[in-house]
C-alpha cells in the first residue's frame, strides 16, 4: 500500500479551521494524519519546507470541449493542464459538440474522464434540451447519471418562464442551478461597453446585460426559496445585487476569475484589441475590477473558477470583434490570483476558501479538505517562486491566453490525486508522461476522424 509523508509544509485548510506547518500521511489514497514531526515509518517523504500545502483545488466552471472539439482541448490534455495548474476536481460545462443534455453523454463522460484525466472531472449537465432555451432536460435522471448541476452557459436562459421551472425542478433533488447571465437584447457587442470602446468605436456589451439578468434570477430564487450559483461575475452592479441578495437571505453563492480580477478594457485596448483578451463577460472598468476584489475579500463572491476556454488560433487570430470568446485559466490561475492578492485585502486561508474548499461546497463534491479520511488531493504551492508564463509551455491544447510574457510569483509545484502525483514541477516525471498522453490521444484523435 502507497504510504507518502509530506513533511513540513504550511498546511492551509479553512474546512479545519488550519493553517499551521504540519506533516500529511497518506496512506491508501486517503489522508490519514496530520501532526507535528510524524515518524515517516517507511514512507516516501515529501520535503514540502517553505511550501503551501492546500486540500487539492476545485475548478467549478471549465470547458473540455469534449465530446466535439477535440482540436481545442479533451480529457487527457484538459486533465494534464489542470494538474499541471493545481486542480484536482474540475467541473466541464455542458456547451460542448452535442451538449450534455442526456443521461446516455453525462455517462459517457464521466466513464471517459475516467479512463483519459489524470484529474476528477465531474459534469454540469445542460438545463434546457440543445441548450436551445424552451424545454428543460430530464433533472433527476441527470441526477442519478452524475451530474453535479445544470446549466445552459455560454448561453443565457431567456425565457424567465423557464428559468422559474428549472429553478423549481432543480430545488426538487437538489441540484445547482449555474447561472449565465446575460440579457440578449443587451448583448452582442464583443467588449465592456464604456469610454474605451466609445473611443475605439467597438460594439459594447453594458454591466447592465449582466445585472438585469442577475436580478431576475434573485428575484425568482427568493420567491420560491430555491437556490442559484451565479457563473462569471464581472460588474460592480452585480456585486451590489449580490450583496443585497445575501442581506436578504436569498440563497446565493457566485464566483469571479482570474482575469477578472486583474485586467480591465483598458489593457483590452492596450494589447492592440488581441483576440486573446476577449472573453464574455467581457473585461470590464477598473471599478468593477475593485469591487469584484472587494466582494471577493468579503464573500459576496465566494468562489474563484477560471472558466477555462480553449479555443484554436484560427478562431482567435481575427479582427477583435469577430474572434471567439474565452480565454484558458487552468495553468494560470494559481500565478495571477496570488498575483491580485494585495496583502491585508486576500488572505492565504480565503485563496484556499475560493480555490478548494469554496467550490466543493457549492457543488456537494467530496473534495476541498485534509480531513482524516478525505481523499489524499492536495496541493503544493511555492507562493515565491518567480516564473515568466509561457503559452508555449501549456499542458492545454490551446494557447489563447492574455497572460502571455507576465512576470509572476507563485506557482504549483506538486499535485497529488487520490495519494498520487500527478503534476511535480522538479523532477518532471509527471510532464513526460503527459507529453506521451497528449501524442497518444492526438493520434487516435487522427484516427477516429
Ligand atoms: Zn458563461
Amino acid at each position: 500500500m502507497e504510504h507518502l509523508l509530506i513533511r513540513g509544509g504550511l498546511v492551509i485548510d479553512p474546512s479545519q479551521d488550519l493553517e499551521d506547518v504540519l506533516d500529511v500521511r497518506i496512506r491508501g489514497g486517503r489522508v490519514a494524519e496530520l501532526g507535528r514531526d510524524l515518524d515517516p515509518g517507511g514512507a516516501q517523504v515529501v520535503d514540502a519546507a517553505g511550501l503551501w500545502v492546500t486540500p487539492g483545488l476545485v475548478d467549478a466552471h471549465v470547458h473540455l470541449r469534449v465530446p466535439g472539439e477535440t482540436h481545442k482541448e479533451d480529457l487527457a490534455s484538459g486533465g494534464a493542464a489542470a494538474a499541471a495548474g493545481g486542480f484536482t476536481t474540475v467541473v466541464c460545462m455542458p456547451n460542448t459538440r452535442p451538449p450534455l443534455d442526456d443521461v446516455i453523454r453525462v455517462e459517457w463522460l464521466r466513464w471517459k474522464a475516467q479512463e483519459q484525466s489524470p484529474v476528477r472531472v465531474h459534469v454540469a449537465a445542460a438545463l434546457s434540451r440543445g441548450l436551445e432555451g424552451t424545454e428543460l432536460t430530464a433533472f433527476a435522471e441527470l441526477k442519478a447519471a452524475g451530474a453535479v448541476a445544470v446549466t445552459d452557459d455560454g448561453r443565457p436562459v431567456a425565457d424567465a418562464g423557464l428559468m422559474r421551472r428549472a429553478l423549481v425542478e432543480a430545488a426538487a433533488v437538489d441540484l445547482p442551478v449555474l447561472v449565465h447571465a446575460e440579457e440578449p437584447a443587451l448583448s452582442g457587442g464583443a467588449m465592456h461597453e464604456g469610454a474605451v470602446s466609445a473611443a475605439a468605436g467597438m460594439p459594447g456589451i453594458p454591466a447592465a446585460a449582466e445585472a438585469v439578468m442577475v436580478a431576475r434570477d434573485l428575484l425568482l430564487a427568493e420567491a420560491l426559496g430555491a437556490r442559484v450559483h451565479i457563473l462569471h461575475v464581472s460588474a460592480r452592479q452585480t456585486v451590489d445585487l449580490i450583496r443585497w441578495a445575501k442581506d436578504r437571505g436569498i440563497r446565493v453563492t457566485a464566483e469571479v476569475t482570474p482575469h477578472h480580477l486583474l485586467l480591465t478594457d483598458e489593457d483590452v485596448a492596450a494589447s492592440g484589441f488581441d483576440g486573446d483578451w476577449k472573453m464574455n463577460p467581457p473585461l470590464r472598468s477598473e471599478d468593477d475590477r475593485q469591487a469584484l476584489m472587494e466582494a471577493l475579500a468579503d464573500g459576496t463572491v465566494d468562489i474563484i473558477a477560471t472558466d477555462h476556454a480553449p479555443h484554436h488560433r484560427d478562431d482567435k487570430d481575427l479582427p477583435f470583434p469577430e474572434a471567439a470568446f474565452g480565454v484558458v485559466g487552468l495553468e494560470t490561475a494559481v500565478a495571477v490570483v496570488l498575483d491580485a492578492m494585495v496583502p491585508g485585502v486576500l488572505s492565504p486561508r480565503r485563496f484556499v476558501e475560493a480555490l478548494s474548499t469554496g467550490p466543493a461546497q457549492v457543488l456537494g463534491l467530496e473534495a476541498g479538505s485534509l480531513r482524516p479520511g478525505m481523499p489524499a488531493d492536495v496541493t503544493l504551492i511555492d507562493p515565491n517562486r518567480e516564473w515568466i508564463i509561457d503559452p508555449a509551455r501549456f499542458r492545454s491544447r490551446s494557447r489563447n491566453t492574455p497572460f502571455a510574457g507576465r512576470r509572476v510569483r507563485g506557482r504549483v509545484v506538486r499535485t497529488l490525486v487520490g495519494g498520487r502525483t500527478v503534476f511535480c514541477l522538479e523532477d518532471g516525471p509527471a510532464a513526460p508522461r503527459a507529453a506521451e498522453r497528449l501524442a497518444r490521444a492526438a493520434a487516435a484523435g487522427r484516427a477516429g476522424r
